[in-house]
């Protein structure tokens, strides 16, 4: 690495991404005493997470009687089946203690009369094995999100983590044998390139909203992970399962809660009728995500969507009165008036279905550790490598969240991660020598880059690349529109040989690390266009008009996408779990999905 100035790093573990995932694996580690690196490519309290609104979901029964075998149930059902359930079972059992945890930690819950963690119902939380929904989602006002980082980082702050931050995550480090031995970074403010070198690299990175054209992730959702791992020969997982939340706001995409509608809130089409009912008889506007946001796009399909263009539907909160609005939603309400310029006290808010999560991502076991499945062993684990967090996929939510357990995913997993690194590492043991050529992968990347001069700037690809995957691989799909979109997203790929960076240094300059994050954000695009047209059925978030059933027979089983270095995408599938992690619970049959 000798064109560069190369600084080194040895730690026990490095943790790349300081979300909620991220933090929480950070401050366990630090805990057992590992010697930790936190590396995250913006200020830890400004990652994702720190926009999470609605609540974390555990079976507390503050409001009213739950269990956590209800919490698993509702979970399982609202995955359609393709969620592991030894996964799910150890999330839904841990949610009680974890949001224990995160009280005593300081997290400033909303409390009830009596002082208890106030909760709210959200979509797909069910009591008694899916009878009517329950309040179930632990919130601090709609900043639940904040709330949470904040209190991590300064949790994280109490012990020994060292973190690197505007540091840029380039590739991990691969040995010969297949194992993972560290990552490398750029140093955003001086340009310094750092090798880290770990027993432990886990990757905390989140999402890919951004290959969307609408979406209610930040600008720093971009799939880094994702991409480093393709580019170190391993799969991703279950990528065709793309979440669209119910309720962006029509044109900004901005997110207004699911807990809107937990509070009361509710949906009208164009003739002011509260369509949901005709679609979810029991839980009407709380049915599951992908069930709302169906019945949206076909009621403006069908002519009743409102406005000029007849393009978006209505949510009503001016029912709920000032002083809820106030007490329980005073950051939508902010949202709505800046975004849609709208007073939710007097008028509903338009909103339109918006890419919001992935399910699909790095497949992981339960304890954070990184699969590179083989025909004999579709469990079998990649040494060095850990992911949690939106970037993994565990798989505890499927074809489809459900809202609140993904707050729920990152710190159980986070935990989960570090409870296996103070198992498996020896605070302080030895490293062996780095392979000779460790890191050039990363070197040639960043040459690669810097030097290219092509026609094409990176944001004029990355248009064409989130336009494609808007019509191409949106709320309903086709074979026509799938195949149209296979195709389109393989020329965007091939224009990343004609890109052009028009500012060289190393210095914050956002052209090159734009650059980094498309090639990343076009690796989980492609994953996601290819899974989804093979899938020939329809099963959460995917639903395909000309495989309009769910066909368990055939395709309840997780997708795996190998993508190359030429964007070649290599398909596979691995079995779901059937079957649960302990005695206490028995295995959920799969069956048709009503709500
Ligand atoms: C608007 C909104 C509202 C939501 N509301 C809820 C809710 O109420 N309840 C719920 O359960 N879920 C909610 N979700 C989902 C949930 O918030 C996210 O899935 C979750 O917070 C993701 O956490 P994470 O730690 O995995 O990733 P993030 O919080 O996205 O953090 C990723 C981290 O990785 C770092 N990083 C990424 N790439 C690199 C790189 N190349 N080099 C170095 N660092 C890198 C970033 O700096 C960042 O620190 C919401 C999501 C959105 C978008």
């Amino acid at each position: 690495m000798s064109a560069y100035q190369v600084i080194d790093h040895t730690y026990d573990v490095v943790v790349v991404g300081a979300g909620g995932a991220g933090l929480r694996a950070t401050l366990g580690m630090g805990a057992a005493g590992l010697k930790t690196a936190c590396i995250t490519k913006v200020f830890p309290t400004r990652s994702h997470t720190v926009a999470a609104q609605g609540g974390i979901g555990a079976s507390l029964g503050n409001m009213a009687e739950d269990n956590w075998r209800w919490h698993m149930y509702d979970t399982v059902k609202g995955s359609d089946w393709l969620g592991d359930q030894d996964a799910i079972e150890y999330m839904c059992r841990e949610a009680v203690p974890a949001v224990y945890e995160l009280e005593h930690f300081g997290v400033p819950f909303s409390r009830t009369e009596d002082g208890r963690i106030y909760q709210r119902p959200f979509g797909g939380h069910m009591r008694n094995f899916g009878e009517a929904p329950v309040q179930r989602a632990c919130a601090a006002a709609d900043r639940t999100g904040h709330a949470l980082l904040h209190t991590l980082y300064q949790q994280c702050l109490k012990h020994e983590a060292t973190f690197f931050v505007e540091y840029f995550a380039i590739d991990l480090i691969m040995d010969a044998d297949g194992s993972c031995r560290g990552v490398v970074a750029l140093n955003l403010d001086d340009g310094t390139l750092h090798r880290f070198r770990a027993h432990q690299t886990v990757l905390a990175t989140g999402g890919y909203g951004r290959a969307y054209f609408s979406c209610t992730s930040a600008h720093t959702c971009t799939g880094d992970g994702h991409g480093l791992v393709s580019r170190a020969g391993l799969p991703l997982q279950d990528m065709e399962f793309v979440q669209f939340h119910p309720t962006g706001i029509y044109g900004s995409g901005c997110l207004i809660t699911e807990g809107a509608r937990g509070e009361g809130g509710y949906l009208t089409n164009s003739a002011g009728e509260r369509f949901m009912e005709r679609y979810a008889p029991t839980a009407k506007d709380l049915a599951s995500r992908d069930v709302v946001s169906r019945a949206m796009t076909i009621e403006i399909r069908e002519g009743r969507g409102i406005g000029k263009g007849a393009d978006h539907i209505h949510l009503h909160l001016e029912h709920l009165g000032a002083e809820t609005l106030e007490l329980r939603l005073p950051g939508i309400s902010e949202t709505a008036k800046i975004f849609a310029g709208v007073d939710v006290t007097r008028e509903p808010i338009p909103v339109l279905p918006t890419v919001h999560y992935n399910m699909g991502g790095i497949p992981t076991n339960l304890h954070g550790e990184v699969l590179r499945p083989t025909g004999e062993n579709p469990d079998a684990v990649c040494p060095g490598l850990m992911a949690i967090g939106e970037a993994a996929c565990v798989s505890v939510h499927g074809a489809n969240r459900l809202g609140t357990n993904s707050l729920l995913d990152i710190v159980v997993f986070g935990r989960a991660a570090a409870l296996r690194a103070a198992e498996v590492l020896k605070p302080g043991t030895a490293h062996r020598p780095l392979p000779r050529d460790a890191g050039d992968l990363a070197l040639s990347r960043l040459d690669r880059l810097r030097n290219a001069a092509g026609r094409l700037p990176t944001q004029s690809i990355r248009l064409s690349m989130q336009q494609t995957m808007q019509s191409d691989a949106a709320v309903f799909r086709t074979e026509a529109s799938l195949a149209e979109g296979v195709r389109k997203i393989g020329e965007v790929y091939d224009q990343l040989s004609e890109i052009r960076i028009s500012d060289r240094s190393l210095i914050w300059n956002s052209d090159l690390i734009e650059a980094f994050e498309l090639e990343n954000l076009l690796d989980c695009a492609k994953a996601t266009i290819v899974s989804a047209e093979a899938r020939q059925e329809s099963r959460g978030a995917h639903a395909r008009e000309d495989f309009p059933d769910r066909d368990d027979a055939g395709w309840m089983k997780h997708s795996l996408a190998w993508v190359d270095d030429k964007g070649k995408v290599t398909l596979g599938y691995r079995p779901v779990h059937t079957y649960t992690l302990t005695d206490e619970v028995e295995y959920i049959v799969p069956k048709a999905r009503v709500y």
